[in-house]
């Protein structure tokens, strides 16, 4: 059994949870993951803290960022029409997530508060270098949200702090790909992202269902060298973003075919930034 409580200022959601003695207090954001864990025993708390009634159910673009509120639904980025022509990596990375029911209730500060190593969402949050806004009990802070990621249910956020919202770069070209079983209500058995970043220039790549958490692959990024790579580098990021990431087997798909897909991902994702890449991006040239 648990009681329900609505804070009306994140003041007051930040003093709650910081008087709360441990494991008492859950945060209540949709609720799609939340609730299971709840229903299913795997946490117990006596209180679930809802966000719903603060002030952070926003979209707006800040200069060249779209700054998304944590706890507005998914569908609303998913029917944004700029969400989709900026950031298209960010939309497909959406549009697909469970089914239309849960991305209405689900949210982005969900997505990362339960740091699922499947994730279709923090890959492209990680390869276009989003920025996480907190508050917590000494005030407000901004983070990058690869500082935040540990491992399945784990973050760096301390037992008080609130994600309020999420701010997402969108001067890079991105693309987000994955591969499932059944393309709707299921997970990723691997989604991968790729940005090209323009100042400086810089290609990102991240990749989720790989263990313990979604990550970026330097490795592989150092070897895209040129705002145009060609077909050539591509193969050998994605041969290298292989060698360089570590998977299970599980019941959604083995190691070694988790293996093979990120290298077929990585490297269509690439081929697909590239064709969002401006041809006047002022990038380094062509390479031969
Ligand atoms: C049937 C089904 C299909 C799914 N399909 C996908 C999919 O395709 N892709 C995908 O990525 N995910 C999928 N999910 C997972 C889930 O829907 C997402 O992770 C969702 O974004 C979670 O958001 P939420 O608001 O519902 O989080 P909640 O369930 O409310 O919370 C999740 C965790 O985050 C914490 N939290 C919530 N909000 C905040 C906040 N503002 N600050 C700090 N902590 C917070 C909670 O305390 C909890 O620990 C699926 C889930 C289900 C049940």
């Amino acid at each position: 059994m648990f009681t329900l409580a609505y804070p009306s200022t994140p003041e007051e959601a930040v003093d709650r949870l910081a008087r709360a003695a441990p494991g008492e207090t859950a945060v209540l954001g949709g609720g799609t993951d939340l609730l299971l864990d709840v229903e299913s025993g795997r946490t117990t708390p006596t209180e679930l803290l809802s966000l719903r009634k603060l002030p952070w159910r926003y979209l707006r673009w800040e200069r060249q960022s779209l700054v998304v509120g944590s706890t507005l639904p998914l569908r609303a980025l998913e029917v944004d029409p700029k969400v989709r022509t900026q950031l298209p990596g960010l939309w497909e990375a959406i549009v697909d997530v469970g089914s239309p029911a849960l991305r209405s209730r689900a949210t982005l500060g969900g997505n990362i508060g339960r740091c699922s190593p499947v994730s279709d969402l923090l890959p492209i949050l990680l390869a276009l270098d989003a920025q996480v806004r907190i508050v917590g009990p000494n005030g407000r802070r901004e983070v990058p949200v690869d500082a935040i990621l540990q491992e399945s249910r784990r973050t760096t956020l301390g037992s008080a702090d609130l994600v309020e919202a999420v701010v997402v770069p969108a001067a890079a070209p991105c693309t987000y790909l994955w591969q499932r079983v059944q393309p709707v209500n299921d997970i990723s058995q691997v989604g991968v992202a790729t940005a090209y970043a323009p100042t400086p220039p810089h290609w990102r790549i991240a990749v989720g269902g790989i263990q313990p958490r979604a990550r970026r692959l330097v490795e592989a990024e150092g070897l895209l060298r040129s705002a145009r790579p060609s077909d050539f580098e591509a193969e050998l990021a994605a041969q290298e973003a292989a060698r360089r990431s570590t998977f299970v087997t599980d019941r959604r798909a083995t190691e070694s075919y988790r293996r093979r897909l990120v290298s077929v991902l990585v490297r269509r994702a690439i081929q697909r930034t590239l064709a969002r890449v401006p041809p006047v991006a002022g990038g380094p040239s062509s390479s031969p």
